[in-house]
């Protein structure tokens, strides 16, 4: 296979020392099935926080481990059941994967997903279903030698139904998973605004210095306030536009279609607009809307974009 189905042109992924022993992978451009990912150096072994979408991309994550540390990756943390976040899972064959309860469940009950249709030009590679071997809820740790790595779920639903956050209180580093799309338009189709609103109190009451979020770059100190502000001011948006299609009898597509995305247009991925409609529509009591499931709102993307796919360079 070759090397351009990555994509050169996005350049590779970039690791970070962000505190030490921890480390965050940032994949350029964040759109589409471009996460990051990250990992922390123990003594004898590793754990990493989620895998990415190819197989190509898998292993350039990999390498970029092996580049720092020959121990092994013994602890692997899905943040949510995403298939960008878990493709990789099977690569990690010594690592035991922990994850919540119901990231575990909507794996086993979707294996690898098919995207063929949306995302057509995407080199998967030879990948393989692997779920979670322990699943949990509430809050758990995970001791890395001498380093803890605490992780926590928010009791209420947000990006999905099984997010999970992972905290190292003796690094001020905090792996948010898709709670945060820095520079991306944030995504919520599958879980819930208001929640992801409410997600972001939480993180903020982290109090953390580093915070590397599921898509983009990863940013810490004054830079906080200010990413927390940009995602709080879309997703306010987003409940607002809703309202608005509600009062105006309008369905999710047509609203979405009628809206000026203004300062939002410089996001990436802006289709998504269209998606989180339906959700904020679900959200709203009296709108009276009945969910027509993901496909359909998959295919208001597509219409948004006027009939093109969303793009991805996966
Ligand atoms: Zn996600």
């Amino acid at each position: 296979m070759s090397s351009n189905h990555l994509h050169e042109n996005l350049g590779p992924g970039l690791l970070e020392e962000v505190a030490p022993q921890v480390f965050s992978y940032v994949q350029p451009d964040g759109t589409w099935f471009i996460n990051n990912t990250g990992f922390i150096v123990g003594n004898s072994a590793v754990a990493s926080i989620d895998t990415t979408s190819t197989e190509l991309r898998n292993r350039a994550y990999m390498a970029a481990i092996a580049s720092v540390t020959p121990n092994p990756v013994t602890l692997l943390v899905n943040t949510h059941h995403h298939a960008d976040h878990t493709h990789g899972n099977y690569l990690f064959g010594e690592a035991t994967i922990i994850s919540h309860v119901a990231c575990r469940s909507v794996m086993m009950a979707t294996g690898i997903p098919d995207y063929r249709a949306a995302f057509p030009g995407v080199e998967w590679g030879d990948l393989r279903f692997r779920a979670p071997d322990v699943t949990f809820e509430g809050a758990t740790t995970l001791h890395l030698d001498d380093l803890v790595i605490e992780l926590f779920d928010l009791g209420h639903v947000a990006h999905t139904d099984g997010d999970v956050l992972a905290w190292l209180p003796d690094r001020g580093v905090l792996f948010t998973g898709d709670l945060i799309f820095h520079g991306g338009t944030p995504f919520a189709l599958f879980g819930s605004i208001q929640g992801t609103l409410d997600a972001l109190d939480t993180i903020e009451g982290q109090g953390a210095e580093v915070i590397v979020p599921g898509h983009g770059p990863a940013f810490r100190g004054q830079e906080i306030a200010e990413v927390l502000h940009a995602q709080r001011t879309y997703l306010h948006f987003v409940q607002e536009t809703a309202a608005v299609g509600v009062a105006s009898e309008r369905t999710p597509i047509e609203q979405a279609l009628a809206t000026d995305l203004g300062e939002f247009d410089q996001l990436t991925d802006t289709e998504r607009l269209a998606g989180n409609l339906h959700v904020a529509y679900r959200e709203i009591p009296q709108s009276g809307y009945e969910w027509v499931g993901f496909e359909n709102a998959i295919a208001d993307m597509i219409a948004f974009n006027g009939g093109a796919l969303p793009r991805c360079l996966a």
